[in-house]
């Protein structure tokens, strides 16, 4: 047996990187621009130029072995700066949109949930599985007298729902994510390269987080630098939403039940993560709106996340303001939207581009370890 190494070619999979936002991939002629001047590619066999070949043929097995992939911040200094303008900013965020297709189970739900043909049965199948949960626990009648969301979906309702939400979000999650490292650290993903280091797991994971939670590497792009704020207030904010969460939890096992008054910390914690969350939200939107060019080509799959987190976020900020107008109905109403949006949030999560997060950190993680995470500067 010989050592050649033989190319797998899948037509399937570049046209699947075309159709998820990659369609200038075939004008790349590896001139090479694009990973000199990427500020987070290494000396060693650096990225994006060998993944755009990649794509080009169709690798399919390469590419969702790399860890490069998930390197890549979508700056877009790399685009900016292409002479053929092959977009690999764009063909990187393609790629990784595919491999969390891939890697997610089950793969029809995946697969179904990445094209708008199927967004209005996903819509429907949500809500339809919601009104089914509230008429079976009696749910549906409008208390009378002060407006108290509790009184008409009780506690417990909420957390056998969030219960069995989270059995679901979690598990898929873990498979992906064990599939995902998988592949990655396999012997063969990263053919050539020579692994000089192999640092602690647990000190590359707390490193890693310490980017991960200063978003330090937007911070080495020319193009699209703004994005590290957005995401910042999205991050954040979304950590104060859980801490809420968590309070309201923890204040009703000690019976202290709502409405609690805008003083209380479950409130100060809720209500400026959802402005945060809103705030991201809205920046995100207006510049994909307006197209701006240093942010790359806006997909379905970039559309239904956050498109999905704002109005989960609207109507949840909607909902407090119209009760403390004390419109009862229109608050129950307002109430229940709120959680069928954040039940379709919470069931996509894991097939969406929101795992992004969990992929790259363990990306980082790895790269640190084999001391792949060296940036131009020199630094590790
Ligand atoms: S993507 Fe553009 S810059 Fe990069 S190798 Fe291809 S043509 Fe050159
Ligand atoms: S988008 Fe930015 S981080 Fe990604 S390959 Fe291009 S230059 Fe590098």
């Amino acid at each position: 047996m010989d050592n050649r190494d033989f190319i797998k070619p899948d037509r399937k999979f570049a046209k699947e990187v075309i159709d998820l936002g990659g369609e200038s991939i075939n004008k790349c002629f590896q001139c090479g621009t694009c990973s000199v001047v990427c500020p987070l590619s290494p000396e060693e066999r650096p990225f994006p130029r060998k993944e755009m070949i990649w794509a080009q043929w169709g690798l399919k097995d390469r590419l969702l072995k790399d860890l490069d992939v998930w390197l890549c911040y979508q700056c877009n200094d790399c685009s900016t700066n292409c002479p053929r303008d092959a977009k690999p900013g764009e063909v990187l965020a393609a790629i990784r949109s595919s491999s969390i297709m891939h890697f997610a189970l089950p793969n029809f739900l995946a697969k179904a949930l990445s094209s708008p043909k199927y967004l209005a049965a996903f819509l429907l199948a949500t809500a339809l599985l919601m009104f089914v949960f509230l008429w079976a626990a009696g749910d549906l009648a409008f208390p009378e007298g002060d407006i108290v969301l509790h009184e008409m979906i009780s506690f417990v309702d909420i957390y056998i729902g969030m219960a069995v939400i989270m059995v679901f979000v979690l598990a898929t999650t873990a498979i992906g994510v064990s599939r995902f490292w998988k592949n990655i650290t396999a012997f063969e993903a990263n053919p050539g390269l020579t692994f000089s280091t192999r640092g602690s797991l647990i000190r590359s994971f707390v490193s890693s987080m310490i980017k991960i939670l200063k978003h330090s590497n937007f911070g080495k792009c020319e193009t699209n630098r703004i994005s590290r704020y957005t995401h910042l207030a999205i991050f954040y904010g979304f950590i104060l939403l859980l801490l809420a969460a968590f309070l309201g939890a923890v204040y009703h096992l000690v019976g202290i039940d709502p409405p609690y008054p805008l003083t209380s910390p479950v409130k100060i914690a809720g209500n400026i993560g959802a402005l945060l969350v809103f705030a991201g939200c809205v920046m995100v939107i207006y510049r994909r709106l307006s197209n701006s060019s240093d942010l790359g080509k806006t997909t379905y799959f970039d559309w239904l996340l956050i498109l999905l987190l704002f109005f989960v976020t609207i109507s949840g900020i909607a909902t407090e303001v119209i009760r403390l107008a004390e419109l009862a109905e229109a608050t129950y109403w307002t109430y229940i939207v709120h959680l069928w949006l954040m039940f379709q949030f919470l069931v996509y999560l894991p097939f969406s581009k929101g795992v992004h997060l969990i992929y790259r950190t363990l990306a980082m993680t790895y790269a640190k370890q084999i001391g792949r995470e060296v940036d131009r500067a020199g630094q590790s």
